[in-house]
């Protein structure tokens, strides 16, 4: 059954067309994941499912350069030798080379323009498992609303019909599903059957004790809703567990004047599926910290021209880099040097020769904790879209990545309309209510590769990657009346809210800030001609 009902069949061949490269997104997520744990029989059948299920599609859809990849990975699977628990080098090397096939060719394939413009994101869908069958139905139709696939499913039975076919992306269920504790005993069943991958979020009508909660945390709960449910806190509640996305890979630029070591360094990280780029003039680096942005440097201690140290210090002097650890990796063995040189600049101090699991723990280490620091940084609190300042500066890089590509870029700028008259009728925290509901509609119904910001109280900026300005009117006018059809419950009468939008295409030679004034000015021109409507800047090609 297909959660969503496309009215002619290209949407249709398109939608399942998009089942397999979300399948080859899960298949590239666990091997991932698979990187951080021993080699379990439980890892090795989750992967060889999860392949499986993926040359299905292929072969079903058939997606030919798919349907090859998934046949070598099953190959490369059944094949894999073990060293110490964990896989040996060659079973690594063969299975990460196809995985990075996958991740670089793979996986854009249907994010075609035109495409988008008729249809929605396909996800996986939420599986609503409440007491109240029609509670479900109900709840279903109005997270469909929002662009959040939904399927109600009434039995234990069905649940399992739906793990077989198609994973659901999550799991809401009552903690009395089919009498009192029963979603309990169902959750920690699911959690021995290997399906702890799935986020599962409880849901109690009335307000839950202490041992119901710490019941539903031991049965792998990962959030608790009680009380009534409505889409938005539904939506407010599952959205940081569906959008934990695919699992970017570390990357790590190595600066070494030495080959031999820059190409020793490169191995050890791309063996655990780290993507590298290495400089052996460090003249070079500014250029490539722009262009590759890197999660963590690693920095050699001596090289022509420059110190370590010093060039620490010039990335550090770069506002946009404060946050990248620096990682020295030297022969030095004074540890007074070794000292010296990270109370100037740099995190860590590594000496040659060093053991591959020590350099990669590290490298772990300090890269996942910056990126969980610097995703805090760079988000505004109500929203966690990403803030004024940087949605900006996403826009600047990806103007110059456009260019460079030769592909489409759109940005977007929207302003709720009449917003002030919300605040003064109805209170300031339902105003927070709406703008908190607009920032999940768009992160529902956008695709993955786009990017939104917050760009100011009730205005919003997006971001539109390898867009036409004609593809992005089509998904904003479709969010704009989607949008303006929702009601807010409240008092005397219920709310409804609509926006304004102003779209600018980039054009050859054009910088992020010309590109964002001309949006703007189309989002005044939407203003002025009554509101409630997007237009397009005039020379985005689209009239
Ligand atoms: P227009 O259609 O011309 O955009 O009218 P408007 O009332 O939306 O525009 P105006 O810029 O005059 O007012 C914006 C209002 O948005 C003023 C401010 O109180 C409100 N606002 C800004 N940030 C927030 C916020 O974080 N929460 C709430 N509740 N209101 C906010
Ligand atoms: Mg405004
Ligand atoms: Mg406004």
């Amino acid at each position: 059954m297909s959660p969503i009902e496309p009215a002619s069949e290209h949407p249709m061949r398109l939608h399942f067309a998009q089942r397999v490269v979300h399948q080859a997104r899960d298949v590239l997520h666990l091997w991932q994941r698979s990187q951080y744990q021993l080699w379990t029989r439980q890892v090795q059948v989750q992967l060889d499912d999860a392949v499986l299920r993926w040359q299905r599609f292929a072969e079903r859809y058939e997606h030919g350069p798919h349907l090859s990849l998934a046949i070598e990975a099953r190959d490369a699977l059944a094949t894999v030798t073990l060293d110490g628990g964990r896989l040996d080098s060659p079973s690594l090397g063969r299975i990460n080379e196809i995985m990075q096939r996958l991740a670089t060719t793979g996986l854009r394939t249907l994010d075609d323009p035109a495409a988008m413009a008729e249809l929605p994101p396909a996800r996986h869908p939420v599986a609503l498992m409440l007491k109240d069958a029609e509670a479900s139905q109900r709840l279903a139709r109005q997270l469909e609303f929002f662009g959040c696939t939904a399927q109600a499913l009434d039995s234990i039975a069905a649940l399992h019909s739906s793990l077989r076919e198609y994973p659901p992306a999550a799991i809401l269920l009552d903690v009395d599903f089919k009498g009192t504790g029963s979603g309990l005993e169902l959750a920690s069943m699911l959690q021995a059957d290997a399906y702890p991958s799935i986020p599962l979020v409880f849901h109690s009508p009335l307000a839950a004790d202490t041992r119901t909660r710490l019941a539903a945390v031991k049965a792998g709960g990962r959030a608790f809703i009680s009380g009534p449910l409505e889409a938005w806190n539904v939506l407010e509640t599952l959205e940081p567990l569906l959008n934990e996305g695919p699992w970017q890979p570390f990357r790590v630029l190595i600066i070494d004047d030495s080959r031999a070591q820059v190409m020793h360094t490169e191995r050890m990280l791309k063996n655990v599926g780290m993507v590298t780029r290495c400089l052996t003039d460090p003249l070079d680096t500014m250029a490539a910290l722009a262009d590759f942005q890197p999660d963590l440097i690693i920095l050699d201690m001596y090289m022509p021209g420059c110190t370590g140290t010093e060039l620490a210090q010039a990335i550090r002097q770069n506002e946009r880099y404060v946050s990248v650890p620096i990682i020295y990796l030297s022969a030095e063995g004074d540890t007074d040097k070794q000292l010296d040189a990270m109370s100037e600049a740099g995190d860590d101090f590594l000496t040659k020769p060093i053991r591959s699991r020590q350099l990669v723990t590290v490298v772990r280490n300090r890269a996942g904790r910056a990126r969980s620091l610097r995703a805090r940084m760079v988000r505004d609190s109500l929203t966690g879209l990403y803030n004024h300042t940087h949605i900006l500066s996403e826009l600047e890089d990806s103007c110059a990545r456009a260019e460079r590509e030769g592909q489409p870029l759109t940005f977007a700028m929207l302003d709720l309309d009449h917003f002030k008259r919300i605040n003064d009728c109805y209170g300031h925290p339902m105003g927070d209510r709406v703008i908190k509901s607009l920032s999940l509609f768009l992160k529902q119904r956008l695709r993955a590769s786009d990017l939104i910001g917050r760009y100011g109280g009730e205005e919003f900026a997006i971001v539109m990657p390898g867009t036409t300005g004609q593809a992005a009117l089509g998904v904003l006018e479709d969010i704009r009346q989607r949008f303006a059809a929702i009601q807010y419950p409240a008092q005397p009468q219920d709310i409804r809210c609509t926006f304004s939008a102003g779209l600018a295409t980039m054009q050859a030679g054009m910088r992020g800030h010309s590109l964002a004034s001309r949006a703007d000015a189309a989002l005044y021109q939407a203003k002025q001609q009554g509101r409630n409507r997007v237009v397009a800047d005039t020379a985005s090609g689209i009239y």
